[in-house]
């Protein structure tokens, strides 16, 4: 079906970069997953917000007011995006990786965490990190299909019991784009008075998630995979544990009185967000929200399904080509594709896409070692990652297509090799 809303413009689509043959061509950016760029939409609220911009909170002064009020509307619209109610909490923090290290620290005392082997590392490892109060933390081997994940979810939860548990799992894989079962998870977890903690890093900037709606407990995503600058990021999720744990940051707005011998913290968020906040930050994130739900998700996505099958079934094309995936190849997911191209090395295979097409991926083992390493084909140690977003056009991915398809039947003749990650002649 058509598109009924116009796809949110991103700011830099027609910047040109150079090629090594001296040619400039516009920039086919497939790494979305990293780092998405700034909407127009974004830009254009952080432009009328710059003039006003100042401390909130504490400062009397209009601008401090303004602020203010820009920041908490922020919250409400983040709320509103992850579908939060009365009883969770929106704390801005800097990441998804900040987001889940808060939580670790805020779980109780003991708390039993339960985590997937093949999560992003932001999600394998806070919660046995200093400062973290988890107890046992059950890792559990990647699931073979997602039936898998859920039966191995419940063998692991077991019978109901009264201390405090945590299911982590992300929504949708780095890697592979792959959706996870997250609705079946949490029932499960719920089923054994667990919790669960959804990191949808990679899921909120291509499809809409719904905190009551998935029966998640937490949700954690980052700004800049979002199309709106670095810097800000969520936790939302239930009050209690949070409101409950020592403030994640020591400091001025975590307080709310000081004396010489004791120091009475503030409730949430404030508890969590100690320091001048990132308000611009913040307000960007909540205008990307903003503006992806009014562009319709749902629409979005299906735009985006249409160039992932295309790359996909371009890629499939191609002689030595593998894909990545940890399940069946037609199984849902988000517009990324990791792959490998049989006697080409990663790096250099990424490396040449860059300086012979002006196209951005991404090479390695993306933070999430456990996985990519398990579904690499033998012989490579690293893989190539091609993230869809806003911005990609049917340009882009047939120029990647053609672009993979010239590189593996080029053979060992390429005029150049890679020193220190960059060509040389
Ligand atoms: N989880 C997933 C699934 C991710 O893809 C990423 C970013 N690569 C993170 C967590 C960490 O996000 P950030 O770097 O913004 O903290």
């Amino acid at each position: 079906p058509a598109i009924r809303t116009p796809v949110p413009g991103v700011v830099g689509a027609d910047v040109l970069v150079p090629l090594v043959n001296g040619e400039r061509v516009t920039y086919a950016n497939f790494d979305y997953a990293a780092s998405a760029p700034c909407l127009e939409a974004v830009r254009d609220v952080l432009d009328g917000a710059l003039p006003y911009y100042a401390s909130v909170h504490r400062g009397a002064g209009f601008h401090s007011q303004v602020s203010t009020d820009a920041y908490e509307r922020a919250r409400a619209t983040v709320a509103g995006f992850v579908g939060a109610g009365a009883e969770d909490a929106v704390v801005f923090v800097r990441g998804t990786t900040d987001a889940l290290n808060l939580l670790a620290r805020s779980v109780p005392a003991g708390c039993e965490v339960v985590v997937f082997a093949g999560e992003h590392h932001a999600a394998l490892l806070p919660w046995r990190h200093h400062g973290s109060g988890a107890g046992r933390v059950v890792r559990l081997p990647l699931p073979e299909s997602p039936a898998a994940a859920v039966a191995a979810a419940r063998e692991a939860l077991g019978a109901r019991s009264e201390g405090p548990r945590l299911l982590v799992v992300t929504a949708a894989s780095n890697v592979t784009g792959e959706l996870w079962p997250v609705e079946e998870l949490a029932a499960v977890a719920h089923a054994a008075g667990a919790r669960i903690a959804v990191d949808a890093a990679q899921f909120v900037p291509h499809l809409p998630f719904d905190l009551a709606a998935t029966g998640a407990d937490y949700v954690a995503f980052s700004g800049h995979k979002l199309y709106a600058p670095f810097g800000a990021g969520v936790l939302a999720g239930r009050v209690d544990w949070l409101r409950a744990a020592a403030p994640y940051l020591a400091g001025g707005g975590a307080t709310a009185n000081v004396t010489e011998d004791d120091v009475r913290w503030n409730d949430l968020p404030a508890r969590h967000e100690a320091g001048s906040p990132n308000v611009l930050g913040a307000v960007a994130l909540a205008a990307a929200c903003a503006a992806l739900t009014e562009a319709g998700q749902d629409a979005l996505h299906e735009r985006e399904q249409r160039l992932l099958g295309r790359l996909r079934a371009g890629l499939a094309g191609i002689p030595g080509v593998r894909d990545l995936s940890l399940w069946d190849a037609d199984h849902p997911r988000v517009g990324i594709v990791s792959f490998v191209v049989d006697g080409l090395p990663a790096d250099l295979l990424a490396a040449a896409l860059s300086a012979e097409y002006g196209i951005g991926v991404r090479d390695g083992l993306f933070c999430a070692h456990l996985l990519t390493r398990r579904l690499l084909p033998s012989g490579h140690t690293q893989a190539v990652r091609a993230s869809l977003g806003l911005g990609t056009t049917v340009e882009h991915v047939d120029r990647l297509v053609d672009a993979v398809a010239e590189l593996a039947g080029r053979g060992p003749k390429w005029g150049y090799e890679l020193v220190d990650g960059r060509i040389s002649p």
